[in-house]
């Protein structure tokens, strides 16, 4: 038998069928096991999500928070899962269900690690959990509300530990501490519609985006900065035309997903844009939708990674690739971050699972961590 409850508060978790962004109850089942563990619920609840922030004194200075989220994606076909996707059967050491990975396992792994500190009465830092049910959606009403309550009541953690499913082939091979930023647009040409055989009096809107879309294509982004992957930018979709083969269209709409590297800036962004689409007839939609960020090296970072190598031996990666995550809203107010949790091998898919062993690893590099962030805290920079 496993010697955490982690896969035990997995399954119940997984049990609630929080579809983002439902929270189902998974938020009131935290508070039923934190409670007894000396833990205060704040319930922030806005534009229909549930935000919950857990608070416990601790014995020894310093404060550290988890961040995660109760919402999953959707199943998709239900009937093509090997388990019902909310039945959180285990098989052969493997535990299948929706948000086993991403992230309801993680969150699973922290309360067990709290559950197995606080009955040994081990000293503790302060300690908070910021749970949202508004990761895998828009993102609005979720952790950034969290944050700013924080604010207010200058109660923000020192440090934070975001528990998404970090790690690649096993638990703690990579630890994300920063990501990409997001830019969004939306570019609309305007033309003229007409008939096909008399173009003279009509003006092609695909035919003014097509020479826009080929320099997009081959824009330099500028310097890259170190240890981010690269400026990327992808066309996500083109409409235009009315169906017809012979009438020429009047409009044509494009979208791209831009993913930014430090080394250029919004404004930087929005100004290669604007070359880009330099005299012709078209409006421009852009949204900064999550701003790049980086915890850099130093204290938490090296207290994490040797956590990790304590309970597995592992040397980790130090990485910034993948989405965005909620992990920017705390770095955005200036507190360190790391993410590290589950693989992430079959997230967002069809069959999603975790193998057992792989919660009983991350409570034990999770309890490591809680230790020695008390022993160190104080010495928190960056
Ligand atoms: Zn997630």
């Amino acid at each position: 038998m496993p010697d955490t409850n982690a896969p035990l508060h997995a399954i119940e978790l997984i049990q609630r069928p929080s579809t983002t962004p439902d929270d189902r109850g998974c938020q009131d089942y935290l508070e039923s096991v934190l409670e007894p563990l000396g833990f205060t619920r704040t319930c922030i609840n806005t534009g229909g999500i549930t935000n919950s922030i857990y608070q416990r004194r601790g014995e020894k200075t310093g404060c550290l928070a988890f961040v995660g989220h109760t919402d999953v994606v959707p199943c998709g076909p239900v009937e093509q899962w090997p388990h019902p996707p909310f039945a959180a059967v285990i098989e052969n050491d493997v535990l299948h269900g929706r948000g086993a990975q991403d992230m309801k396992g993680g969150i699973a792994c922290w309360l067990a690690a709290l559950e197995q500190l606080i009955e040994k009465n081990a000293p503790l830092p302060s300690m908070q959990l910021l749970i949202t049910s508004d990761e895998e959606g828009e993102s609005i009403d979720g952790t950034i509300r969290i944050v700013e309550a924080l604010q207010e009541g200058h109660t923000l953690p020192d440090a934070a530990i975001v528990g998404e499913p970090s790690s690649s082939e096993e638990v703690g091979d990579v630890i994300r501490r920063g990501r990409r930023g997001v830019v969004q647009v939306t570019v609309l040409f305007k033309g003229k519609q007409g008939h096909s055989a008399y173009p003279h009096d009509a003006t092609n809107a695909v035919h003014l985006a097509a020479p826009v879309l080929n320099r997009i294509t081959h824009t330099d982004w500028g310097e890259t900065t170190p240890g981010f992957p690269p400026t990327t930018c992808q066309i996500t979709n083109i409409q235009a035309g009315t169906g017809a083969i012979n009438v020429i269209p009047g409009t044509c709409s494009i979208s791209l997903d831009i993913r930014y590297n430090p080394g250029i800036d919004f404004d930087g962004i929005r100004k290669r844009l604007y070359e880009s689409c330099d005299g012709v007839d078209a409006a421009l939609d852009i949204r900064h939708q999550a701003r790049a960020f980086s915890t850099p090296d130093g204290v938490f970072l090296d207290l994490v990674e040797s956590s990790i190598r304590r309970v597995t031996g592992i040397v980790t990666k130090r990485d910034t690739g993948g989405g965005t995550s909620d992990g920017r809203f705390l770095a955005a107010a200036g507190i360190p971050v790391a993410e590290l949790g589950l693989t992430n091998s079959t997230i967002h898919q069809i069959g999603e699972c975790v193998a057992v062993a792989e919660l009983e690893t991350l409570t034990n590099i999770y309890i490591d961590i809680i230790i020695h962030f008390g022993a160190s805290c104080k010495t928190l920079g960056g």
